[in-house]
């Protein structure tokens, strides 16, 4: 019999390790992944390069209905990010983006954009999606949801060692004050904050390899998929 399909969400604040996790896990299982913060960024970038301004009610709405966003896999099965066509993964990443990526994404108009759009990509299950309220919010029936956190520090350096393989500029104490505003903000909130969904799996990523995070998931993965 062929193995049922389950949706995956993977929560936790920033430079825990989720995007590559659910990376790893999602191409393990033959799963799609999709990286929510990609899009929020996305958003955040398109405002940023282009003359309207997401502060007023009208520029926003106008914005929001030029963006299209579309994830695709690159060379070596990386996710690439498209913005109206445009390959903009190395953008979404500056500091200027993260930044103010908090702010834009707080806003309920763009939540509810972003919201839909991730509904309908994993409605045919088969996905391992990324965030902050994806066992909340976006997929609250998921079968397997984990809730991934780490030390401040060990976030910190991790995210350097990223932005420096992505080629972006960053130094150390920038990237902290990033995560910790970040951090305030995404879980201080209204709409949709950063929490730990009831039934989901905690796991402490600060003294794990990638690789056995990835065997963690994996794992929780294949228990629930054999119960179901
Ligand atoms: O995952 P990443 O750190 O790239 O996310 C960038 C930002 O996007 C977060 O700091 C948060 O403000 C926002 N975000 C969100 N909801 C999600 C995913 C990301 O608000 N599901």
């Amino acid at each position: 019999m062929k193995d049922k399909k389950i949706t995956i969400a993977i929560d936790g604040p920033s430079g825990s390790g989720k995007s590559t996790t659910a990376k790893i896990v999602a191409r393990k299982l033959g799963y799609r992944y999709i990286d929510s913060g990609a899009m929020y960024r996305a958003v955040t970038w398109y405002f940023l390069s282009s003359a309207l301004n997401w502060k007023s009610a009208e520029q926003l709405d106008q914005g929001l209905s030029k963006i299209d966003i579309d994830i695709r896999l690159g060379q070596n099965d990386e996710p690439m990010t498209y913005l109206n066509g445009v390959l903009v993964e190395r953008q979404i990443r500056s500091m200027p983006v993260s930044d103010n990526v908090s702010e834009v994404s707080s806003l309920p108009e763009v939540r509810k954009a972003m919201v839909d759009q991730q509904r309908k990509m994993g409605q045919e299950k088969g996905v391992v999606m990324d965030g902050r309220d994806i066992g909340t919010n976006v997929f609250p029936d998921a079968e397997l949801k984990i809730y991934l956190v780490a030390d401040t520090e060990v976030r910190t350096k991790r995210r350097l060692k990223e932005l420096h393989e992505r080629g972006v500029e960053a130094s150390l104490d920038e990237i902290r004050r990033n995560i910790e505003m970040r951090d305030r903000e995404d879980s201080s909130r209204v709409l949709n904050p950063l929490r730990k969904a009831g039934d989901a799996i905690d796991l402490d990523s600060s003294n794990l390899s990638i690789q056995e995070q990835v065997n963690f998931v994996v794992e929780k993965a294949q228990e629930t998929i054999h119960r179901k």
